[in-house]
């Protein structure tokens, strides 16, 4: 999956420090993010010393707007937080939700992890409690409001995935008014006050009016262009198998044999991961 980078780790461990010239940074122009294609179409971020060059027509504050965002592959990961101008040496920018290549996954990685954090720091510049405006903390990744005292830690929504099975079967849906058209597993954010188990079992209720049983958890996954923590289940289907789609949610939900679908692992993402296994008949019981 995305996450499982080629070699080396994330090291997510907030540690700010100025930047060197061999560092990468993580440009945001909208929901687009700076990017660079390489002959064979291998994707690379722009050092810091790339974007210094470029900077001064940016924004004369650039080194103030640049943020800490993480090491990977004993590289630092800065964030720059200003408005991002035209760039140079062949780089161009790259709409943050298409970036699933499997042959730059690290970079795919790297960039929907710091996409995540540029969110949520755009989100709490200012104090939620007074108005104030927050300030980075030095020690941790934290937006501290200098007023109040307000401690804003970073959000991450908690969402399951669902893989209903019935027997030799599979409940496989189509979102309604999205754009994404391929089939996925249903779906859904964990609500306030409850577990992620209830939240199968209700989401499965709510979308397709099934109950189910033997919820049992696989896998998570983080999906920063989201902000979402993706927690993967099976359950199997408890009594009727007869489906009544929420149509609000929903354009089609129906069951899949395991041998009518093609098992169209990307790598990438954990629905696509579940599936697969599901048809190669590996799925936990
Ligand atoms: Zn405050």
């Amino acid at each position: 999956m995305l996450q499982d980078i080629s070699h080396g780790r994330l090291d997510n461990q907030y540690h700010p420090c100025f930047p060197k010239d061999g560092d990468f940074v993580v440009c945001v122009k909208g929901k687009d993010i700076l990017l660079r294609r390489d002959e064979e179409g291998l994707l690379h971020l722009p050092t810091w010393g790339e974007v210094s060059k470029w900077s001064e027509k940016w924004n004369p504050w650039f080194e103030e707007k640049t943020a800490f965002a993480f090491s990977m592959q004993d590289k630092d990961h800065f964030l720059y937080m200003g408005e991002a101008g035209d760039p140079e040496d062949g780089y161009v920018y790259e709409a943050a939700a298409t970036l699933r290549d499997l042959r730059s996954k690290d970079v795919c990685f790297a960039c929907m992890t710091a996409w995540h954090i540029y969110c949520w720091y755009r989100a709490n510049r200012y104090c939620g409690c007074c108005g104030e405006k927050t300030a980075h903390d030095t020690r941790e990744r934290m937006m501290r409001c200098p007023a109040c005292g307000n401690m804003i830690f970073p959000r991450i929504a908690p969402a399951v995935i669902i893989g209903l099975v019935d027997g030799d079967r599979i409940l496989m849906s189509q979102y309604a008014n999205r754009s994404y058209k391929r089939y996925a597993l249903l779906a859904g954010f964990i609500e306030i006050g409850e577990t992620a188990e209830e939240a199968v079992a209700r989401e499965v209720m709510e979308e397709v009016g099934l109950k189910v049983k033997n919820i049992r958890y696989y896998k998570s996954q983080p999906w920063g262009i989201a902000g979402n923590l993706s927690i993967g289940y099976f359950c199997d289907l408890d009594g009727s198998d007869e489906i009544h789609l929420d149509q609000n949610e929903l354009s089609m939900a129906g069951w899949y044999s395991r041998e009518d679908f093609p098992a169209e692992d990307d790598g990438i993402s954990l629905t696509r991961e579940m599936m697969r296994l599901f048809a190669e008949g590996k799925e936990p019981r």
